[in-house]
Order: C-alpha cells, then sequence, then structure tokens
C-alpha cells in the first residue's frame, strides 16, 4: 500500500466506475477516471481495457505526475496523459472523469460547444462546454486540447470521442459529466422545439456563485462548501 489516502481513492474510483457504468455513460471498457492525491503527488487512476464489471481494487493503478506507474499490475487508461495534463492545469481539480455518453458525444461529433442553457449546468459546469479540437485518443496531442478546452470551464467535449468533467471529488466530477450528458439531450431537443435562449453571462456567474457559497444541507451528501 502506497498510501492511506490513494487507497482510499482506489475504492471510490471502484464505486464511481460502477456508478458511471450503469447510468448508461460508458459501454464497455470505455471512459476512465482518476483522482489525484494531494499530498502525495500521485494520481490514482483506471486500468485500461478492463470492463467496470470485473474491476478489482488491485486493478487500480496508481502513478506519479510524470505518469511512472507505482503501484499496480495493470497497464493505466490510455489516457492518462490528459488526466495529468488537465490537474497541471487545473489546481482546483482533484477527480476527473471521462464519458463517452450519447447526446454529448453527438454535440461532439457535430462539433457544437453546449451553451449555458440550463441553471445546474450554470451552477456545476459554469459557463458552457466547449470542444477540442480533434486528436487521436491516448495521444499527447489530445492531452493538451482537452486540458486547453477544460481551462475554463468544468466539463469539455472532445471532437468525435466524448466528453471530460471535472470536479473537487470523484462524485463532483460524476455529476458534471452527468449534467452534461442532460444539458446536451435538452439543447438538442430544445433545437428541435425553437431556438434555445442562453442563459446571460452575469446570470450564469451568479449561478455558479451561490452553488459554491450556498448550495447543499449539511450531514448531506452534499457539493463541498468553497472548496474542500
Ligand atoms: P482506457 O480503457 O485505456 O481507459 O481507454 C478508454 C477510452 O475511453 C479512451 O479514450
Ligand atoms: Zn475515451
Amino acid at each position: 500500500m502506497i498510501t492511506v489516502a490513494a487507497e482510499k481513492a482506489k475504492d471510490q474510483i471502484l464505486k464511481i466506475g460502477t456508478r458511471m457504468s450503469s447510468a448508461g455513460l460508458v459501454v464497455g471498457t470505455w471512459g476512465n477516471i482518476s483522482q489525484r492525491v494531494r499530498k502525495e503527488n500521485l494520481m490514482v487512476i483506471t486500468p485500461s481495457g478492463i470492463p467496470y464489471s470485473c474491476l478489482r481494487i488491485a486493478d487500480i493503478v496508481v502513478v506519479d505526475i510524470e505518469g511512472q506507474v507505482l503501484e499496480g499490475e495493470r497497464r493505466p487508461s490510455s489516457e492518462y496523459m490528459m488526466h495529468l495534463e488537465i490537474y497541471k492545469k487545473r489546481s482546483d481539480v482533484d477527480a476527473i472523469v471521462h464519458t463517452h455518453s450519447i447526446y454529448a458525444s453527438s454535440l461532439a461529433v457535430a462539433r457544437e460547444p453546449i451553451p449555458p442553457i440550463l441553471e445546474d449546468m450554470a451552477q456545476l459546469v459554469g459557463s458552457g462546454v466547449p470542444v477540442a479540437g480533434y486528436a487521436r485518443a491516448g495521444t499527447m496531442e489530445m492531452a493538451l486540447k482537452a486540458a486547453e478546452g477544460i481551462s475554463h470551464s468544468n466539463a469539455v467535449l472532445l471532437a468525435n470521442h466524448g466528453v471530460v468533467g471535472v470536479g473537487r471529488s470523484l462524485d463532483e466530477a460524476l455529476m458534471v459529466c452527468q449534467i452534461v450528458e442532460k444539458a446536451a439531450q435538452i439543447y438538442i431537443l430544445s433545437k428541435l422545439a425553437g431556438s434555445p435562449h442562453v442563459l446571460p453571462d452575469v446570470e450564469v456567474k451568479e449561478l455558479r456563485k451561490s452553488f459554491l457559497e450556498d448550495y447543499g444541507q449539511k450531514g448531506c451528501p452534499a457539493p463541498p462548501k468553497n472548496g474542500r
């Protein structure tokens, strides 16, 4: 065991993997999940190409900030560089979830960003969800494009690929991916129904602020208050 914190992260990653998969945000072995362990400067991440239904604690991999495996028999996710680049770019982020969910991926194929159209989206994701330009999965080029895309939002669409959501916790990063998927679905439907109205910038900022400062209640699995 490397550290207690890394061991705890493995357990949480396993749980989030089951939730992500049963929510239908991924199919088979695709998608990946990581947690930063700040104190030790480590990243705990899912292995590459193992179905979530088969994942065991021993399959989860611990790497250093260069991506060198420190613990685990398995190869880390082929997207480990993307996860590391995002942690480098976003010092406020401690968890990353990558999904291939259907509606968000449809917009990623159309290369259509999602504007801020819903209050939960504005609260959790911030402004809209940009599209990072195409690069092949698992490459440093894609890692850099994803990290750039996520520098001003808590989510990014990867062209012709999927979604990345970030948060202060794994619960929050998964919730971001779920909210993005819901927003993508509603955005597509609202375009069919008429012309979507986008929330003004100042309203988005207020909603985000109120989420960070006031939302949730003590003792409930609510978002962490103002920091970690
Ligand atoms: P891994 O199984 O290597 O994590 O890859 C899945 C994926 O989604 C690639 O983008
Ligand atoms: Zn992927």
